[in-house]
């Protein structure tokens, strides 16, 4: 699609994953073909920025050709987001497998239509945008939920891509293209698809890197895949470095790949590996200690418990003029809000759609018309408290001039 820094290119690794070599490919056509800005989204995709019509093509080619792009645009819209620290054979693996294999029985969906697979031991993708769930349940079993709804029903081993299947049929069938989106679909769920057991919730446990506003280039890129054997591509705008050893640690650690942050930063405003205990008696996907960039140690963000890396989140889209949608720049206020300490968690948004986070902030600002709507205790589409400040003005009143 096209983008205020040029054509912007969507990369969906299968299963969420990208192998070395694949991840090295993405980061010279990020590196050579756009303009070396890679963005991890919300939606576990990578995105590479400022392609020319002729780059794009290319590019394009040779992410076919490595597997990473379906050739068909019908299959590559079907937006199949995975719980990403699965294991082969396990349960999110052997039903997204399934899914990938039935994308084709699927109905024609909303662009924004998107399924999650998330069957580990605990449900991890309740902030990520989907609108059907296959999720652990409390008991064990798995259950399929319509989004918007707090309960699913139970599936049949072996059954699940059939009731996903099913349920998108009848999405479409019950007229919810109209409403776009599961959660805005008010018709009744069909008998069948009636259930009422509510997902087991958790914390992804894996350890990840997490790029400042989730932009790292194509170097940062490669210097991360090598020594990896893959990496895993997160909804939290993170990656997973499967198997990584000594020598992939001290590739993050490089000042000159993740440099080192002033003291803010360390304690999580912005860059560094947010790091979570791996799941007990599984060996991890990645290093278990913190990362460390000469005497500083990266954030250690577990984010069921540490209520200090919640209040410094911050989260901040790409805003203008790389967006379209935005009037307003917003990464230099996000930095202007992290340099002067003002507590969160922040989120700035470059308008009221939010694609950096879904879930409410206790500041949101948000760009409109070239000014700044201050939301508290909200999302970017919830009602401001504030409307039409200036940065100048924005920055005063909370204390950060
Ligand atoms: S929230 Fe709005 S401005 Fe920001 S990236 Fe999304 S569409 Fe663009």
């Amino acid at each position: 699609m096209a983008a205020g820094d040029g054509l912007l290119l969507r990369v969906r690794p299968p299963l969420a994953r990208l192998t070395r070599a694949q991840a090295l490919l993405v980061a010279e056509l990020a590196a050579t073909g756009g303009n070396g800005a890679i963005d991890l989204t919300r939606r576990a995709a990578l995105q590479l920025r400022g392609f020319d019509a002729a780059g794009w093509r290319q590019a394009t080619e040779r992410l076919v050709a490595a597997g990473l792009v379906d050739p068909d645009p019908a299959i590559e819209a079907v937006a199949l987001t995975v719980a990403p620290d699965w294991r082969e054979g396990d349960d999110t693996h052997r039903v997204a497998r399934a899914l990938m294999a039935r994308r084709g029985a699927l109905p024609s969906l909303p662009p924004k239509f998107g399924i999650a697979v998330d069957a580990g031991t605990r449900a991890v993708l309740g902030d990520t945008p989907a609108d059907l769930r296959v999720e652990r349940a409390g008991d064990g079993g798995l259950i399929l939920r319509a989004d918007g709804r707090g309960v699913g029903v139970h599936l049949a081993p072996g059954r699940e891509g059939d009731a996903v299947v099913a349920l998108a049929r009848w999405f479409v069938a019950s007229g919810g293209a109209a409403a776009g989106r599961m959660a805005r679909h008010a018709a009744a769920l069909p008998d069948w698809a009636v259930g009422e057991t509510r997902p087991l919730t958790g914390q992804s446990p894996g350890a990840q890197v997490a790029p400042r506003f989730g932009r790292m280039t194509g170097a940062e890129l490669a210097a991360l895949a090598d020594g990896a054997e893959a990496l895993r591509v997160t909804p939290w705008r993170s990656l997973l470095v499967e198997r990584g050893d000594v020598a992939s640690r001290a590739g993050i650690c490089r000042p000159e790949i993740f440099p080192c942050q002033e003291s803010g930063q360390a304690e999580g405003l912005t860059e560094g590996s947010r790091l979570h205990q791996p799941a007990a008696g599984l060996p991890p996907l990645a290093w278990e200690d913190g990362a460390r960039c000469g005497d500083q140690t990266y954030h250690r963000d577990d984010r069921s418990k540490d209520t200090a890396a919640d209040t410094f989140s911050l989260d901040a889209c790409v805003g203008a003029p790389a967006c379209p949608q935005a009037s307003v720049a917003t990464r230099a206020l996000a930095d202007r809000l992290a340099d002067a300490r003002v507590a969160g968690p922040i989120h700035v948004s470059g308008c009221a759609k939010g694609c950096a986070r879904g879930a409410p902030a206790a500041l949101t600002i948000v760009g409109r018309d070239g000014r700044y709507d201050l939301v508290r205790d909200g999302r970017a589409d919830s009602p401001p408290r504030l409307r039409g400040l200036t940065a100048a003005a924005l920055l005063a009143h909370l204390g950060a001039d």
